[in-house]
């Protein structure tokens, strides 16, 4: 009789990638190493973009063969990559089961700032009436792994991160798909990693969260990392915000501005939240409208970013015109707030932040059509 050894009696080694350095620290006491092996490995994987223990030459080789015996560094596969005509990077990157995920790489005009997108979810659960990760649905959870993974390749890709200045990513947004706040284990160690000099050594200035208003995790947030926040507002009535982002009938206006002054005053410094506010053709973009943001955000120190609608198929929502954009934030101004138009970068690849595409992967034609039609984008 033949004995059958299915993959799942192999021990599963751990993924070091997504280790924040206390669980990187954990790793190492849980096989009998010091824990100052953790600072090493971090800079292999997130300095170097190394993957290859046998290539880490300042570790002895029994421990270099015992860790390829229990861990490994996997990231996500690169599935595309493309430039747009503006600068943007774009990647399409395959996880775990087989779902793609993307992240952008968005210039600053000046050149100064490199911001990388990245996605928290594939989907994402709050439904939010206007943006086209909603109308997917919820697939899953990303890993640490995956969610930093996307800073891993990006960085990667412009080979080792030797000296600050000539970083790939200076700058990161939770601003891909899905609801960083939903899903807070995986995105907390992610983050770390970004700020942590043995990781990304990003500012926190650096380092934004974006919410759509998980008013408890706002609070547990500030409890655990001191980060920037961007809260999507785009409405100033509870009865419009309702209809925007359902889950202000969960956690209305007032709990939200309330969260983020319990923010702000846990913040070491002075510290500006970002309100990121949709423009929708006729829905939020009238004079009232603005009256209305401009009296709810005296009492809030923080900044307004526009982002003009962007179109999806059967939305039902229309862009507003280049002027009406325009006409809003003069409005704002005239109130006394200052307000900056998001500009789109990257539209020859489809790459406008918060409006990634994640797809589940089918291994069927549609799928090589869907990868066919990315890259026809970006030629
Ligand atoms: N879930 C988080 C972060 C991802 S969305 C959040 O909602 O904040 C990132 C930003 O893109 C959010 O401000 C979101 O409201 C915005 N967005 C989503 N769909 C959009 C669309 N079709 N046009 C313009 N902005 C959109
Ligand atoms: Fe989710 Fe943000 Fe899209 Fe709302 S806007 S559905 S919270 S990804």
């Amino acid at each position: 009789m033949t004995t059958i050894v299915s993959e799942s009696t192999q021990p599963e080694r751990t993924n070091l990638l997504g280790l924040s350095r206390e669980g990187m620290e954990a790793f190492f006491l849980s096989i009998g190493e010091k824990k100052f092996r953790a600072a090493q490995l971090m800079k292999w994987i997130h300095h170097e973009g190394c993957d290859d223990f046998s290539a880490m030459t300042n570790l002895s080789k029994a421990l270099r063969e015992r860790l390829e015996e229990v861990a490994e560094i996997r990231g996500p596969g690169v599935v595309y990559e493309g430039t747009s005509s503006d600068g943007t990077r774009k990647w399409v990157l395959e996880v775990e089961d087989g779902s793609y995920v993307e992240t952008v790489l968005i210039p600053a005009e000046n050149g100064k700032r490199r911001t990388l997108c990245v996605s928290s979810q594939v989907g994402c659960s709050l439904d939010c009436s206007f943006c086209s990760t909603g109308k997917q649905g919820f697939q899953r959870n990303l890993t640490a792994a995956e969610i930093i993974g996307q800073v891993w390749v990006a960085q990667r890709s412009s080979g080792p991160q030797k000296d600050t200045a000539n970083r790939a990513v200076t700058n990161v947004v939770m601003m891909g798909m899905g609801e960083p706040l939903m899903n807070y284990d995986n995105v907390l160690p992610a983050m770390k990693l970004m700020l942590d000099d043995n990781g990304y050594g990003l500012s926190k200035r650096r380092v934004t969260l974006s919410t759509s208003g998980v008013v408890p995790m706002i609070d547990k947030l500030g409890d655990d990392i001191d980060v920037s926040l961007a809260i999507s507002l785009h409405a100033a009535t509870d009865e419009l915000r309702t209809e925007l982002v359902p889950i202000n009938r969960k956690y209305n206006i007032r709990a939200l501005l309330d969260a983020c002054h319990r923010y702000l005053a846990k913040c070491g410094d002075a510290r500006l939240i970002t309100i990121e506010y949709t423009l929708i053709k006729d829905i939020n973009d009238q004079q009232e409208h603005a009256e209305q943001l401009a009296a709810l955000l005296e009492e809030l120190p923080s900044k307004i970013n526009l982002i003009p609608f962007n179109p999806f198929p059967h939305s039902g929502y229309e862009k507003p015109s280049r002027n009406q954009t325009m006409r809003f934030q003069q409005w704002l101004y005239d109130l006394g707030l200052n307000a900056t138009i998001r500009s789109t970068r990257g539209d020859d690849i489809d790459a406008a932040c918060g409006q990634l595409v994640g797809r589940v992967k089918d291994r069927t034609k549609r799928n090589a059509r869907y990868i066919q039609s990315i890259q026809l984008d970006a030629d």
